[in-house]
């Protein structure tokens, strides 16, 4: 066949998509059939268990069957996934009879249409065809990927002038420290953003990157005690939104773990504001696995418990019972731990937690400042002072800091019990 590809955007929404073959390549396509929509009958005798997953989830009608011409009664568009290249010739023909766009993973040559490498980006789809070389479609698509990536916010942003469009706030998580560790969406919308309000904790790096007009506003570069800052990080929220700009409040880790994300997100909602959330990696879980701890680990933990240390246990402004979380045999993460560290560990030894308990404190994770120490439950408080660690600092208590032997991903300089390294 020669003449240039035609290309088109389909819309397959509630149209019949048939996929014949039930192997790696049918595994590969069915995800961007079914997020577009479309009704899709897979025709084959056996099913990968992934594809099996759609099925028994009724995201899809599979027939267990090998191909019969009259599956494509009805359809808008085939696509063969199948080795055998008599039975791919065969729904060729079939698809050639009812003029059906037919897509052949077995014999570009013979097929009527073809599968670009796509990116996406929000509302943004790229697809690029590469003249019959599927390597050099997949380069170029990555190329543009990489482009987009940085100038995106220009984009995608939508092509109505502030101030005509609605505001809205998105809580996005950016992650434990590590720049690329904030999520694909939270990126994106970062590079959307109008304004950003950004914790102490939220990666330099990932503010580096932001468009020279957006304006930046440092949450922890607020005056007054920390409720009125809240009261006004909220208010700064709400009024840009209101003025019609697209505000990113970015957070370090997640949003909702210690982040006081639900008073912001309520502060926007009592404001008729929209917002969304988006949730990030966790410094409760990235910063143990950063040390090359697990925070559960089969035959050692079946339970982890995420607990703020911020109030000394015998405080009465304290929610947290310290003397239940010492009957528990499982992982302890203590966030804001290090100040009432010492009070802690005694309440935890007092009601009954082994003294010789492993235990470890990670500061500053993720980032190229990492510092890991080892120790146990009876000698971390003073450890942790002897080290000089400050905050920001997860503590972890329980057997699984022993659980990979100190061969943690990267290893742990200096591991071993009361050592501090960088990693
Ligand atoms: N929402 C955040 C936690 C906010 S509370 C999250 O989900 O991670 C702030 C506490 O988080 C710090 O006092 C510290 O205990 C912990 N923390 C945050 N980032 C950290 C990091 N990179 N390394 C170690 N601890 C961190």
């Amino acid at each position: 066949m020669s003449g240039n590809p035609y290309p088109l955007g389909l819309r397959l929404a509630g149209r019949r998509v048939v996929v014949v073959g039930g192997g790696a390549v049918a595994t590969r396509r069915v995800p961007a059939l079914l997020d577009a929509g479309a009704h899709v009958l897979l025709v084959a005798p056996e099913l990968t268990p992934a594809l099996r997953a759609h099925a028994d989830a009724g995201r899809l009608h599979w027939a267990p069957r090998r191909f019969a011409p009259d599956d494509l009664d009805g359809a808008w568009l085939v696509q063969v996934a199948v080795d055998d290249p008599l039975a791919a010739a065969s729904v060729s023909a079939a698809a050639a009879e009812r003029r059906i766009f037919c897509v052949r993973a077995d014999d570009r040559a013979a097929a009527t249409a073809w599968t670009p490498a796509v990116t996406r980006h929000g509302p943004v789809t790229v697809a690029v065809l590469g003249g019959g070389d599927p390597r050099r479609a997949m380069a170029v698509r990555d190329a543009v990927r990489a482009l987009l990536e940085v100038r995106e916010g220009a984009l995608s942003a939508p092509a109505v002038p502030e101030g005509t469009r609605p505001g809205r706030v998105a809580l996005v998580g950016a992650g434990p420290g590590d720049p690329e560790l904030i999520t694909v969406r939270g990126w994106r919308l970062l590079t959307e953003a109008d304004v950003v309000v950004a914790d102490r904790l939220v990666p330099g790096l990932l503010l580096d990157e932001l468009r020279a007009d957006v304006e930046l506003v440092d949450a922890s570069k607020i005056p007054y005690g920390p409720s009125r800052a809240q009261e006004e990080i909220n208010r700064i929220l709400v009024d840009r939104a209101l003025a019609g700009k697209f505000v990113v409040r970015l957070k370090g880790g997640d949003p909702y773990v210690f982040g006081r994300g639900g008073e912001e997100l309520l502060a926007c909602a009592a404001a008729g504001v929209p917002v969304t959330v988006v949730p990030g990696v966790t410094s409760s879980i990235a910063a143990p696995a950063a040390a090359g701890i697990p925070v559960t680990h089969r035959g050692v933990a079946h339970e982890f418990t995420v607990v703020s240390g911020h109030v000394a246990p015998d405080s009465p402004a304290s929610l947290v019972r310290w003397d239940a979380l010492a009957g528990l045999r499982g992982t302890l993460v203590v966030l804001m731990g290090l100040k009432n560290l010492a009070a802690i560990t005694a309440t935890l030894l007092a009601h009954g937690r082994p003294a010789e308990t492993p235990a470890a404190v990670v500061q500053e994770a993720t980032t190229g400042a990492q510092r890991v120490l080892r120790s146990t439950l009876g000698a971390v408080a003073a450890d942790v002072l002897t080290a000089g660690l400050r905050p920001p600092a997860v503590v972890v208590l329980g057997d699984v800091v022993d659980a990979l032997g100190g061969a943690g991903p990267e290893g742990i300089p200096g591991g071993g019990s009361g050592s501090t390294g960088q990693s």
